[in-house]
């Protein structure tokens, strides 16, 4: 008898499922669509310049790696919330915003969810349906029972505005929201700027606790159009929660860069609230890790090189959309007369593509082509070389 005996085995997580299978996938042809990850037109994985050049900057010095303040680097910090808040926040300059340098967004949502487990023990917390399946897991690991409210409508590959309205207006004070707030994973599907204006102002009225996850800000509509809803969230002074990430944005998923922002009523209150989020991460990890963070925090607070990414920031962007209209393109070419339109209006690297089950299993069977068995796939995974293919695999199962 161990202490292991009783333990199950886990299922396997859907989406490293699937990277095993196309790995051991002979097929030269085969083209994975199911990762959450931006490739060039090459299919490779890019190194931004910005971030070549500041770490050639900083493989010039010797550096010594002590120990981070357990909020992070503070000109990281800083750069993280200018990034939401905009450079000139009021809140910013009031001390009323923390930020805090975490673990990826999955690190940021981490530790925001510990800490609202501790302040707020018997909220209920709310999640997308669909949304990125670790939401559930994260916030039901921080001991939180986790609803889905209604978010997208299969019939118009759209929105379904007025019943995730109605449902959050059901919700007691208190509980928890978790909103992509841009390009929402997996669907693409975003609610319009009025749109959210209506959510915010429900929130606000019912006394909801938004916790914003922006995983993709700059892959939108750019780097400041992407941040305005946090802003919103701001300006209408509601205690907010930010998980935001610097994995896509960078390109830098393996250095783990991301950050907790959260918004306070007052300095007093930030201060407060800054004491306890400090415990929270001195007993997860103590304190964050240095090298991802000082090559962001290079980027973000100068100023060439931050033209820098922004201008690679908007290559991939660009790149995305290209592969979007392409792909509706030659899905026309290749005789499907089913309209795909709202491909085009989708946002960010993904597309739920209304393809069904069967539909993905047969691209994966008899073309070697991998999507998630939602219907997801990465746009950010097509490129010239392998669009004809996809286009023509993707008619030939529809
Ligand atoms: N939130 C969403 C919606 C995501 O899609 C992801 C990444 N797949 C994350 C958070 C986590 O990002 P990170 O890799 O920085 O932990």
């Amino acid at each position: 008898m161990s202490i292991f005996s009783n333990v199950e085995l886990a299922p396997r997580d859907p989406i490293l499922g699937l990277n095993e299978q196309y790995n051991a996938d002979t097929r030269p042809t085969k083209v994975n669509l199911g990762v959450g990850v931006y490739y060039d037109a090459e299919g490779r994985l890019p190194v931004l310049k910005a971030v070549q050049i500041a770490e050639q900057e900083l493989a010039k010095k010797v550096s010594p790696r002590g120990y981070l303040p357990i909020e992070g680097i503070a000109t990281y910090d800083k750069g993280a919330q200018a990034l939401l808040l905009g450079k000139d926040s009021e809140l910013s300059k009031a001390g009323r915003a923390l930020t805090f340098q975490a673990l990826g967004g999955t690190g940021a949502l981490k530790i925001g969810a510990d800490f609202l487990k501790q302040i707020n023990p018997n909220a209920n917390v709310h999640i997308s349906n669909p949304s990125w399946e670790n939401h559930r897991a994260l916030f039901e690991r921080a001991g939180f029972t986790v609803n889905n409210y209604p978010y997208y409508d299969a019939s118009t590959h759209g929105l379904d505005f007025a019943a995730m309205l109605a449902y959050l207006d059901t919700l007691p004070a208190g509980d928890i929201v978790i909103l992509h707030a841009c390009c929402h994973n997996p669907t693409g599907v975003d609610p319009s700027f009025e749109q959210w204006e209506q959510i915010a102002n429900t929130i606000k009225a019912k006394g909801l606790i938004p916790f914003l996850d922006i995983a993709y800000q700059g892959f939108g509509d750019g780097l400041e159009e992407d941040a305005k809803v946090v802003k919103l969230f701001a300006r209408l002074d509601i205690p907010t929660f930010v998980s935001s990430s610097f994995s896509k944005s960078f390109s830098l998923y393996g250095e783990r860069v991301g950050a907790l922002t959260i918004l306070c009523a007052s300095k007093e209150e930030a201060d407060r609230v800054l004491s306890q989020v400090k415990r929270t991460i001195r007993t997860n990890y103590s304190n964050p890790p240095t090298h991802g963070g000082t090559v962001v925090s290079m980027v973000l607070n100068n100023e060439e090189l931050f033209a820098q990414w922004e201008s690679e920031l908007a290559e991939m962007r660009d790149r995305i959309r290209s592969m979007r209209s392409a792909l509706v393109q030659k899905l026309k070419e290749n005789g499907v007369t089913q309209n795909f339109d709202f491909v085009l209006a989708q946002r960010g690297m993904f597309s739920y593509s209304g393809l069904t089950q069967a539909q993905v299993e047969r691209l994966r069977n008899e073309h070697g082509i991998y999507a998630v068995n939602s219907g997801r796939i990465c746009v950010a995974a097509l490129n010239p070389k392998n669009i004809d293919a996809v286009a023509k695999a993707i008619a030939s199962v529809l």
